[in-house]
């Protein structure tokens, strides 16, 4: 799978693109990624990317032309399994099961926005859906890229070692449901500072561990996260 993200700020990926599971997967070939500099699709000598908001008001606002230009010269012509998105904090919220409905695409182009935000044609006549990776507002897109990116890239084949993991993780269920938080984990040692680890878990029962997890998972989430449990359970 290929991802793209546009940006004014290429050098942002350099540390989270090449660290762990994502510079794996790279390094691997089982993702591409391809970071563009939005001021190579100027055309003024300032290479310039924003204007001043129409009606007034605070700040600047990234025009459309170089966004335009710059999809239309990435995909000169758009095909089924390449997506725009709009990183924005007005779009839809990001959550695992849209980082699952993406791992399906063969391409996704994120747009990072910056300043007050991204001229509205973009979103209304380029990107194919807007995401938000929380209710808050970040200083620019890359960050939130980094998120999508990352989470959607650990769920395509091949990209974690232990195909388990990405099935067994809090959030994961089959279809669009979202699961149920993972269970706790614990390592070595057994006992630190007088906090022991559940007996159960040393003692080698594993249908009674699978059992004790099940519950313990179960629980957490109704402690942390109730309004995962009002769906059904998948098992
Ligand atoms: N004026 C905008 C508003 O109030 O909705 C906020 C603009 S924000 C300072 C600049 C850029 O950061 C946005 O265009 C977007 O690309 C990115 N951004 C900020 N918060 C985000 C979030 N929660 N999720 C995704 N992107 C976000």
């Amino acid at each position: 799978m290929t991802f793209h993200v546009l940006t004014i700020f290429p050098g942002f990926f350099r540390g989270p693109f090449e660290h762990g599971v994502v510079a794996r997967a790279a390094q691997s070939g089982r993702i591409r990624l391809c970071v563009h500099n939005l001021r190579d699709w100027t055309t003024d000598k300032h290479r310039t990317v924003d204007d001043r908001p129409f009606g007034g008001g605070e700040g600047m606002v990234l025009k459309p032309e170089p966004i335009f230009r710059a999809v239309e010269a990435i995909w000169p012509e758009r095909q089924p399994g390449q997506r725009v998105i709009l990183l924005t904090p007005q779009g839809r919220l990001f959550n695992h099961a849209v980082a699952r409905r993406l791992a399906q695409e063969r391409e996704l182009l994120l747009i990072c926005g910056r300043y007050e935000g991204v001229d509205e044609r973009v979103a209304e006549h380029l990107a194919d859906e807007e995401l938000s990776i929380g209710d808050y507002v970040l200083s620019g897109g890359e960050l939130a890229a980094c998120v999508v990116i990352d989470a959607v890239a650990r769920l395509i084949p091949g990209v974690l070692g232990n195909e388990d993991s990405a099935t067994q993780e809090s959030f994961a269920a089959p279809g669009d449901e979202l699961g149920i938080l993972d269970y706790p984990q614990y390592t070595r040692p057994a006992d630190f500072r007088g906090w022991k680890v559940p007996e159960v878990l040393l003692s080698g029962h594993h249908e009674e561990i699978r059992r004790w997890r099940r519950q313990a998972a179960l629980a957490k989430t109704a402690r942390l996260r109730p309004e995962l449990l009002e769906k059904p359970v998948p098992r």
